[in-house]
């Protein structure tokens, strides 16, 4: 008889009866319910037999049983007390995997890695994330410079073409800038919405994290470098040049900020969007260096 895996919409079905379990939609519990799709992300995460995982957000354990299939060890952080006791249970085959109950924005991780697996084995972050937090927990575990190869996880399809955006789009700003200063994001694919339960209004992707050994340019400052390029995102429709000014007024004449633009051979009448990551390199770094 083939195994009855936790991803399919009858399994999931039947725990929500068993544990009369109620989604809560505060902590954007939206579980998959397609064996297929989670295949998919496990593929694409580049998990084998010999990789450590981690989950944020188990659910009711639809990706944690995938993960503890194909990894060598599993942690999982779940926020919710309830689902403790159905992990429990739907997990019990697994000797492989351990569920912490903790919000991951307070977790210590780098601890949890070190404590959890081999030295030198490779981690990844494989997740099927809440929406209402997607960006601060992505952007916790990047900045934290943790030992991890790669983060892959399902998320809102319009914030996953935000952080894999490339200058000139629509999408690219200074979320971009944030996530590809730290890794190289690519969408592997989007997903409909009959793939989860309850089905979510949004659609989503999957989006591929691999975290960069090294930032890709040199800034003097990376609190300075962030700053200023959310600033000449500011206002979209205005040029780099007015953005600088309203940015800098307290600081800087326009003639000062003109003369350093002009220093670096860059046409203030371009918009932010059209910097590349070395453009705003150059740009932060020529203004921080005459602080
Ligand atoms: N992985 C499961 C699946 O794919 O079916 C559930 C995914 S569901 C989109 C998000 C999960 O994250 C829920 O189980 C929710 O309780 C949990 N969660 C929400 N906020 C969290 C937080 N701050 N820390 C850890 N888990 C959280």
């Amino acid at each position: 008889m083939s195994k009855k895996y936790i991803a399919t919409p009858s399994k999931t079905k039947e725990l929500l009866t068993k544990y009369k379990f109620s989604f809560k939609k505060s902590l954007g519990q939206n579980f998959l319910v397609d064996v297929n799709v989670l295949e998919n992300i496990v593929k694409h995460a580049g998990i084998d037999k010999t990789s450590g995982a981690i989950e944020i957000g188990p659910g009711m354990g639809a990706l944690t049983e995938q993960l503890a299939l194909y990894a060598d060890q599993v942690v999982a952080f779940e926020i919710d007390q309830r689902l403790l006791p159905i992990l429990k249970d739907t997990l019990q085959d697994y000797s492989n995997v351990e569920v912490i109950h903790q919000d991951i924005l307070e977790a210590n991780v780098a601890e949890v890695i070190h404590t959890h697996f081999k030295p030198g084995q490779d981690v990844h972050v494989v997740a099927n994330l809440p929406y209402y937090i997607t960006t601060p927990i992505l952007m916790k575990l990047v900045r934290d410079k943790l030992p991890v190869k790669s983060l892959t996880v399902m998320i809102q399809k319009e914030v996953a073409e935000r952080m894999a955006a490339e200058p000139n789009s629509k999408s690219y700003g200074s979320l971009t800038i944030a996530v590809q200063y730290y890794t190289e994001a690519k969408v592997v694919m989007t997903v409909p919405k009959r793939v989860f339960m309850p089905q979510p209004n949004v659609d989503s992707s999957i989006l591929q994290l691999v975290v960069r050994q090294e930032p890709p340019v040199h800034v003097e400052n990376e609190d300075f470098f962030f700053k200023l390029v959310q600033a000449s995102f500011a206002q979209r429709r205005k040029t780099l040049r007015n953005n600088l000014f309203s940015y800098f007024k307290e600081q800087y004449t326009k003639d000062n900020i003109n003369e350093v633009l002009e220093t670096i051979g860059m046409d203030g009448t371009r918009r932010g969007e059209s910097l590349d990551m070395a453009e705003f390199a150059l740009l932060a770094n020529a203004f921080y260096n005459i602080k």
